[in-house]
């Protein structure tokens, strides 16, 4: 048995024995939930998937649908009206309060009923059906399949969902909900009623984690933008009044739902979900706020740990760099002669703002005091975040300021990058990148040619 699987196992059957908390009963069909149900899922970023115990039975999404019906309203509406019409405000308060801001009767929370039907009225479409309908493509496209609904629990809370009517008035009366109130709320008990299982759940969280793409079908469900705030609202507001201490023991983005499920993603690592109705006093899966709570201990989750620099950046820093060319016994000992002027500096993996300022650290204590050749050898980078290309830009320049030629050694896909430096020479291997230097130094050339006069005017 593979190792997480293996995990997953003890976790499901240490938890198992926790027998807190109460099946919700407010919408009746809800009441039938069988308590000892439990099943864990995880959906790596590499699409590989884990799962222990009843991760396979069906329950009804409820609440988790709401960042993701947010990330499609989201991407209807853009960032800024976004917002305008619903706040990010976790509410500290029940999931089915009434969290109207004073003034402007915008509902604070996306995450708790008042917010999340009002997202769901934002949801572009000409009618009730085309929002369900497209709603309903939205989940399946994040949990990479066909998804359907569970029509009894949508009787069931259509039947008794006036708490929820009342909501959708009360932000119709008070400008923040334009559409029909009993319409809006049909659409929403339709999404709460979706059928899901845990290991749905873990790829949908995943998709999320996986800045917007679904790690297994391939799928692009949202831009990656749209992933982060929706990330942002679920890490503040996905836990209803539990959000705070959640974000404290846990410290990831999560969503519950009525039914027993949660959702949390950890970005770039995991989506994972616990399906377990009973529910604590705050509304959330007892179960599986501690098996999260057990998971995010063990594996070093909680978004606040500073990252782990896995692997050293700076590879070598070497004075009299050689190329494997052959040279003549004169040049041989020129080059020998010369060895402080031809300085390489070795880096590899991803370049982010720590790993840019540690190389440019290493090119500075590399580089002479009189201007020579600086090969910066980049042959092993994998990749550059745009904020580090400018850094590493700005103390290139500094060092070509002081007289200093700059040739770069990259693989293509960076070297795009050189020719917005048309002062640096750009080389696809660090042996050419080296032997350009030697043949300047034998011609006898300056690291870098007086700069031309500009022409007469
Ligand atoms: N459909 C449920 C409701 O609106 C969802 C609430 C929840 O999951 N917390 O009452």
């Amino acid at each position: 048995m593979d190792p997480v699987t293996k995990a997953l196992n003890e976790l499901h059957r240490r938890i198992s024995g926790l027998t807190d908390g109460e099946v919700a009963s407010y919408i009746p069909k809800l009441a039938q939930a069988d308590p000892d149900d439990f099943g864990i899922a995880i959906t790596s970023m590499g699409g590989r998937r884990y799962q222990a115990g009843k991760a396979d039975t069906e329950f009804t999404i409820q609440s988790v649908s709401k960042p993701f019906v947010y990330a499609l309203a989201l991407t209807d509406l853009g960032p800024d009206e976004m917002l305008r019409r619903v706040g990010a405000e976790p509410s500290g308060e029940a999931f089915n309060a009434i969290s109207l801001e004073p003034v402007t009767g915008r509902p604070a929370n996306p995450m708790v009923n008042a917010g999340a039907i009002a997202t769901t009225a934002l949801v572009a479409a000409a009618d009730p059906e085309a929002r369900s309908a497209r709603i309903l493509d939205c989940l399946s496209a994040f949990a990479g399949r066909r998804l359907g609904y569970d029509e009894e629990v949508y009787a069931s809370e259509a039947a008794s969902g006036d708490r929820n009517r009342a909501l959708a008035y009360l932000m119709r009366s008070a400008g923040s909900l334009t559409d029909d109130a009993y319409a809006v709320t049909a659409t929403y008990f339709r999404q709460c009623s979706v059928l899901v299982t845990a290991a749905d759940l873990a790829v949908m969280a995943a998709t999320l984690a996986n800045g917007g793409r679904n790690p297994v079908t391939g799928e692009r469900v949202v831009e990656r933008s749209v992933a982060v705030r929706t990330l942002a609202v679920m890490a503040t507001c996905g836990m209803y009044d539990g959000a705070g201490e959640w974000l404290l023991n846990v410290g990831l983005p999560a969503k519950s739902g009525v039914a027993g499920g949660l959702i949390a993603a950890s970005p770039g690592r995991f989506g994972v979900a616990v399906y377990s109705p009973p529910l604590d006093r705050e509304g959330n899966s007892v179960r599986g706020v501690a098996a999260l709570t057990a998971m995010s201990e063990r594996l070093t989750l909680h978004l606040m740990h500073a990252p782990v620099h896995l692997t050293a950046t700076v590879t070598d820093t070497g004075h009299g760099a050689r190329s494997s060319r052959t040279r003549s016994p004169e040049q041989t000992a020129l080059l020998n002669r010369s060895r402080q002027r031809i300085i390489a500096v070795g880096a590899q993996g991803e370049l982010e703002f720590t790993e840019t300022e540690q190389l440019l650290g290493a090119v500075e204590g590399a580089v002479p005091a009189t201007p020579g050749w600086l090969v910066l050898d980049l042959m092993a980078v994998t990749g550059i975040r745009p904020g580090s290309a400018a850094m590493l830009a700005a103390g290139l320049a500094d060092i070509a300021q002081r007289g200093h030629r700059i040739v770069v050694a990259a693989q293509e896909p960076f070297l795009a990058a050189a020719d917005g430096h048309p002062d640096w020479q750009a080389f696809t291997s660090r042996d050419d990148a080296v032997a350009w230097c030697e043949d300047r130094l034998l011609a006898g050339e300056a690291p870098l040619a007086p700069s031309a006069p500009s022409a007469p005017s």
